[in-house]
């Protein structure tokens, strides 16, 4: 039997009206196991009439009753984690142990929201002149909406409305229609945990919805994580449309290896950061950089029993080391990639094409591919390729490395392996990338840092979540006051005020 899933809004399930629908696979079978409505503008508008209805007593509300509302959000996510984790797994084909990872570092994000009392104090100058106090606040948007990508279905949601719905702005979240099984289910325990009705809101959809999102004038800002090109449409339409838009893009993250790193544990990092995950993470290793020829052989020695070695299983198996694809759509995306990879000249290493799950034929598994002799030009090396697919572009000297992700149109992640620290501080310095890591294969930063690219992968000025989210979700306000003692008359003024 196919469920059909519903919208959350103002508090109640309700169900779609457009007759269009999304399907959710289970990817270990290959059948839909689901249909995602898909909404019409009206029913998005439907939200943000909720969504502003609740906006003038929530952000009201001390910011210390938000953050308990967090807590216990918090607490009810941590007594559902085994729920949560199996519906993401069996929506997304990520293997269990990584769905509690992708809940988790979402509630890293409520716990630093927790925070928001603190977080939210403004400044305060007493006698900025005579008797004249400054003071600056900062008071949420409104209306927020945040859009969201199927690979982490759980963490990225967070990452958006627990810092927005902190601030006491009001939200409404369109996510993945491939897996939005977790998205609706925080939205019930939002409430359960005392959020009013309207505050948070799950409308399902398609690009209709997201159109609905960028062009209606009551939502003051969008906050998007999603593939490149959808990114720099949904920036330069919701900015067009006057809204505050940050939009996280695709990836190509390099890992560069010095001579002298320690080779078994780049080639540890190098398995878990290229395949966890069957390679669906923007954070995921996808090109090696080994310098020198000498090292890239040894490297792609060692490499190549394991990629061959790798246990591809069911999204419920406990030993797997990833499961199948998210869909039938993107397995056979990613396969193209390896085809074009051949086309292209680069030297198939390790082959995953071949790969079906005994029992399982129809569901979107691929066996991990392993790809040495890659070139800038290749246009393998350009793009995204999301899969269980790690190419080694090898470079002659660390400035040849260096200028490898720097160069690439991409500049989410990088990381550098080496024992040298003057190696790896002027790697950090130069290289023109978002996030680096320093022998730590997937730097995503933790709560209270913030999460964001450069160049191509990340659109607008401010990252998420951290200090700079509660920026992004407020605005600031700054009040200049004086008390006249009782009498005085200054008389008017008809210059600028300026400091005596
Ligand atoms: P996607 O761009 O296909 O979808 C993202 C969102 O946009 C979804 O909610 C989807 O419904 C919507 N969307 C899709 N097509 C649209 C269209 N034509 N018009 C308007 N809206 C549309 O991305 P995805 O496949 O779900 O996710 C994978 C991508 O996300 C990868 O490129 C990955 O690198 C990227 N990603 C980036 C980050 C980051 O922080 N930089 C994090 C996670 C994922």
């Amino acid at each position: 039997m196919v469920k059909e899933y519903t919208h959350f809004i103002n508090g109640r399930h309700v169900k779609g009206t457009s007759g269009h629908f999304g399907d959710v696979f289970n990817p270990n079978t290959g059948e839909v196991q689901a249909k995602t409505p898909l909404a019409t503008a009206a029913e998005l508008r439907s939200a943000v009439e909720a969504a502003a209805a609740a906006f003038p007593s929530w952000s009201a509300m001390n910011p210390q009753r938000r953050a308990r509302v967090m807590f216990n959000f918090k607490a009810l996510v941590e007594n559902n984690m085994d729920e949560l984790a199996r519906m993401l797994s069996m929506e997304h084909g990520k293997v269990i142990a990584d769905s509690k990872g992708d809940i988790q570092r979402g509630l890293e994000v409520i716990e630093f929201a927790c925070g928001i009392p603190h977080l939210m104090k403004g400044e305060y100058t007493e006698n900025a002149g005579t008797g004249i106090d400054v003071y600056s606040m900062r008071q949420p948007l409104g209306v927020v909406a945040g859009i969201t990508p199927f690979n982490f279905p759980a963490m990225i949601p967070m990452w958006m409305f627990g810092v927005a719905i902190a601030c006491g702005n009001t939200f409404v979240c369109k996510p993945s229609e491939k897996d939005p099984g977790v998205p609706l289910r925080l939205a019930e325990l939002m409430m359960e945990a005392g959020a009013p009705a309207g505050v948070l809101n799950v409308v399902n959809g398609g690009k209709e919805a997201v159109d609905a999102i960028l062009t209606d004038p009551d939502i003051r800002a969008v906050s998007f994580v999603g593939s490149t090109a959808i990114a720099d449409y949904v920036y330069r339409t919701g900015t067009a449309h006057g809204k505050r838009v940050q939009a996280m893009g695709g990836a190509k993250n390099h890992a560069i290896i010095m001579p002298d790193a320690d080779l078994d544990q780049v080639t540890d990092e190098l398995i878990g950061a290229g395949y966890g995950s069957a390679g669906e993470r923007c954070m995921a290793i996808s090109v090696a950089v080994p310098v020198t020829d000498k090292l890239a052989d040894a490297l792609v020695a060692r490499l190549k029993p394991r990629v061959e070695s790798l246990k591809v299983g069911l999204s419920t198996d406990a030993d797997a080391n990833y499961g199948p694809l998210v869909t039938r759509e993107h397995r056979d995306k990613v396969k193209s990639y390896i085809d074009m990879g051949v086309k292209e000249g680069a030297e198939l290493v390790v082959d995953g094409r071949g790969f079906s799950m005994q029992g399982y034929d129809k569901g979107f598994f691929l066996g991990g591919s392993l790809f040495d002799r890659v070139k800038p030009d290749m246009k393998s090396y350009q793009d995204e390729i999301f899969g269980p697919v790690l190419q080694i572009a090898r470079a002659r000297d660390f400035d040849e490395a260096i200028s490898l992700p720097t160069k690439h149109q991409y500049g989410n992640g990088v990381a550098i392996f080496t024992r040298d620290g003057d190696a790896a501080r002027e790697f950090a310095s130069r290289v023109q990338v978002g996030m680096v890591g320093i022998n730590v294969p997937i730097p995503v930063p933790l709560a209270y840092h913030t999460f964001g690219g450069w160049k191509r992968s990340a659109f607008g000025d401010v990252n998420q979540h951290g200090p700079e989210g509660v920026r992004f979700f407020t605005k600031i306000k700054t009040v200049t006051q004086r008390w006249p003692k009782g009498g005085v008359r200054e008389g008017s003024s008809f210059v600028i005020p300026t400091m005596k």
